[in-house]
């Protein structure tokens, strides 16, 4: 079997409309790495139309306002699995003081809390910054005790909602709009031997209750939309964790927030990307 191989390279704003394109046009798997997205696709394919199909949705980002600037090359790997491919570019990874995330194949690492996670065609392997910033926060709130609920806004592969209830949240709830990644967390859920995750699809709007700590990756656009949800599902003297927006779009999100009647604890930068840390009083 032969296999097209595509690297994408895409600004960081139009990474996941990028993702979501490459899934709808039918790829087999991908990885995310340093922003470098690497795709599969059947040998079958017309590549000459999976390349068009490319360079008009670079138009289609332009015309959005996002990031434009997509470049990608393919090569056809001849007679190799692209799955064992796929495989031997995902590492374990090394997260917060203790965490280590790893794919199901590998050794777990001793003496650490080991989330495995399958990321088939979801966000959310560790290799984000993003990911991992949130991780270390989540680990830093179950330090200080007291805070037993989570929820995980947009939860990927359910990597931030596995990790809490490893790291001793008692009960979690994550959610996504997007099916794939709810089928990839259930199945992560079930790999982690976890009983204490509920994963539902949909929106922040899909979930009931109120939470000691709320978790959301997302971009600013969103984090915006859903500030007053936010704080209106935030116990007092919960945690609410804004991360995955681009430095520059950081005062937005915090005037919707405060608006909503948070109070920002903590303002992180990590390279381009940018964490708010937020309290219920
Ligand atoms: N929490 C993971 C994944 C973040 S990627 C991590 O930190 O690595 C963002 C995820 O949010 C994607 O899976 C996307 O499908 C989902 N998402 C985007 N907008 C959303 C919304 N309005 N409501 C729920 N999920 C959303």
């Amino acid at each position: 079997m032969q296999y097209y191989e595509f690297t994408v390279i895409a600004p960081d704003e139009s990474r996941e409309a990028v993702m979501n394109k490459l899934n709808d046009m039918g790829c087999l798997g991908f990885i995310e790495n340093d922003g470098q997205i690497t795709a599969y696709f059947e040998w079958q394919k017309d590549i000459a139309l999976l390349c068009d199909e490319l360079s008009r949705f670079k138009l289609v980002l332009e015309a959005s306002g996002l990031g434009s600037a997509l470049s990608f090359r393919h090569v056809l790997l001849p007679d190799k699995d692209w799955n064992a491919e796929w495989k031997k570019n995902i590492t374990p990874i090394l997260a917060g003081e203790n965490i280590t995330i790893i794919p199901p194949w590998e050794k777990e690492h001793a003496g650490r809390i080991n989330i495995l996670i399958d990321s088939g065609m979801a966000f959310g392997t560790g290799h984000h910054e993003t990911t991992r910033t949130c991780l270390a926060h989540i680990e830093r709130i179950s330090k200080e005790g007291g805070r037993k609920s989570l929820l995980d806004i947009g939860t990927g592969t359910g990597i931030l909602a596995i990790g809490a209830s490893m790291l001793g949240f008692t009960h979690i709830v994550g959610v996504d709009n997007d099916p794939l990644a709810v089928d990839a967390a259930r199945r992560n859920v079930e790999l982690n031997n976890l009983k204490n995750v509920e994963i539902k699809e949909g929106s922040i709007s899909s979930v009931q209750g109120t939470f000691d700590g709320i978790i959301a990756n997302l971009i600013a656009k969103t984090l915006i939309e859903i500030a007053h949800e936010v704080a209106s599902m935030l116990n007092r003297g919960g945690i609410a964790v804004f991360s995955g927006m681009i430095a520059g779009d950081e005062e937005n999100v915090l005037k919707a927030a405060e608006s909503a009647g948070l109070v920002l604890e903590e303002k992180m930068f990590d390279d381009k990307w940018v964490t708010l840390i937020f309290q219920q009083t």
